[in-house]
């Protein structure tokens, strides 16, 4: 099957309730290419984010031309993002806070990114947090980096002097359609290219929708059998510093996991992390919610409602008091507070695949998720199908049941942290558990 002409002008109206969804997404038929591969191929990667940006930037090195489609209006980088409220500015990491290397692959790019000096590493305490303020750090096993102005700067700049990668931001793909064998998307009816591949870098909702209408019937069952959590994030910005209990050189934590705080998973001082050197305030806090708090008090995140944003906010300031042993209502309140919640927050099983790809339908989907529920998984997600898909469009596709990879595979729970998971952070008594237990 080739696909029908793309871009109808009256294109028909689907409904995208969960049931409408799932029944496309089961009755689909599987599109087969058939036609030869180019010399010179172009690949549509939708979604960029960190699994996103460095599959173009493999893609690059293999030679091969993309362009990356991401709705972000005010960057790139999706869950790296950083929230700039002016006119002050106050800065907060609002997703990812930190990320840590354990791969070669990996390593080498974080490499390139300290000698640009587009991270550095964050050195201040982070640790676990006990209900009532104790604190344990965790020991600085593996370094732990931070993109110099923020997450989302460093994400804008992955790609920046690349000549073979085009990016199209902000840019919704609304519809995949095949057509004489290439690739046609589109944003709401209007075309945005043609294309020899397609990569989905994103996931959750919107790639279930996407994808329950692309005669992409394996890849889209997989997607829909991803679970993801819900985290609420706050960010509050204090005029004062936050007591922290103790304040000797190690228990004045910049980063804490909390624990036993059903509103609180994380509380992350930007300010401290960001500008190490500034002396004054406003001290500009993010807070997470855990992910079972997160489930309770699910709303739609385009659309919370007023009421819904003043509870979470005041149950969240109330968690920060219990974390750190102070009285209720004692904690001075933020002169500055934005409430978001996270809905496809992290993945919470995986198929433990680098990557999925279908060459039957020249489609990969690349993310986190694959992989684990970090920054670093996502890189290696977006590399390994960059390689994947470089060596199958080389190949002219001549075995296209050869490059098959995770179609079918199962998935299995992911465990870790409630905002993800980073080699280097058991705590002391974790690692000596984990010591006495392997010897
Ligand atoms: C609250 C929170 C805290 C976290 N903390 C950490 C941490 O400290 N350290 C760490 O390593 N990891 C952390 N993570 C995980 C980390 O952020 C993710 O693993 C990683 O950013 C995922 O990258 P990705 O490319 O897979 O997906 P995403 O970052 O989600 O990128 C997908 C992109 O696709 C875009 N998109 C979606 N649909 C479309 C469409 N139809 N058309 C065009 N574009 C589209 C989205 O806008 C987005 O920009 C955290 C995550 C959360 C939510």
């Amino acid at each position: 099957m080739q696909g029908k002409q793309p871009y109808r002008k009256n294109p028909k109206k689907y409904g995208t309730s969960r049931r409408s969804v799932l029944k496309k997404t089961f009755n689909q038929e599987q599109l087969i290419f058939s036609t030869p591969i180019s010399d010179d191929p172009v690949v549509a990667i939708i979604g960029g984010g960190m699994s996103g940006l460095t599959c173009a930037l493999n893609l690059k090195k293999r030679g091969i031309k993309s362009t990356v489609f991401d709705t972000g209006v005010h960057g790139l980088g999706g869950r790296m993002g950083t929230r700039v409220l002016e006119p002050q500015p106050l800065v907060f990491d609002h997703a990812a806070q930190y990320f840590t290397v354990s791969d070669s692959r990996f390593a080498e790019l974080v490499d390139g990114w300290l000698d640009k000096g587009l991270v550095r590493q964050w050195e201040g305490p982070i640790g676990d947090l006990e209900v009532g303020g104790h604190f344990t750090p965790i020991p600085s096993s593996s370094p732990r980096y931070i993109g110099v102005n923020g997450m989302r700067p460093l994400a804008d700049s992955i790609l920046s002097q690349t000549c073979m990668v085009n990016v199209a931001r902000p840019c919704w793909i609304s519809k995949l359609e095949a057509y004489n064998g290439m690739w046609y998307l589109s944003e709401n009816g209007k075309p945005q290219g043609q294309f020899d591949a397609i990569v989905i870098a994103h996931n959750g909702k919107c790639a279930n929708r996407l994808l329950a209408t692309s005669g992409l019937p394996l890849i889209a069952k997989q997607m829909k059998r991803l679970e993801l959590s819900s985290v609420w994030a706050l960010l509050a910005a204090f005029e004062d510093p936050i007591p922290i209990p103790g304040n000797t050189a190690t228990t004045s934590f910049e980063g804490a996991f909390v624990k036993g705080v059903d509103a609180l998973s994380w509380m992350g001082n930007n300010t401290k992390k960001l500008f190490p050197s500034q002396s004054s305030g406003p001290h500009c806090w993010t807070f997470f919610s855990t992910a079972a708090y997160g489930k309770r008090n699910k709303v739609p995140q385009e659309n919370i409602p007023n009421a819904t944003a003043e509870r979470v906010k005041e149950a969240m300031i109330e968690g920060v008091e219990i974390a750190l042993g102070l009285s209720k209502g004692s904690l001075q309140r933020p002169f500055c507070t934005r409430v978001q919640l996270w809905g496809a927050a992290l993945p919470t099983n995986t198929p433990g695949v680098p990557f999925i790809f279908d060459p039957q339908g020249r489609a990969g989907i690349c993310g986190d998720w694959l992989l684990g529920s970090s920054l670093e998984a996502a890189a290696l997600s977006g590399m390994d199908l960059a390689n994947h898909i470089a060596d199958y469009l080389r190949s002219g596709g001549a075995s296209p049941d050869e490059f098959a990879v995770g179609l079918h595979n199962e998935f299995q729970p992911i465990e870790g942290h409630d905002i993800g998971q980073f080699p280097g952070t058991e705590t002391k008594k974790q690692l000596t558990e984990a010591l006495a237990y392997s010897t």
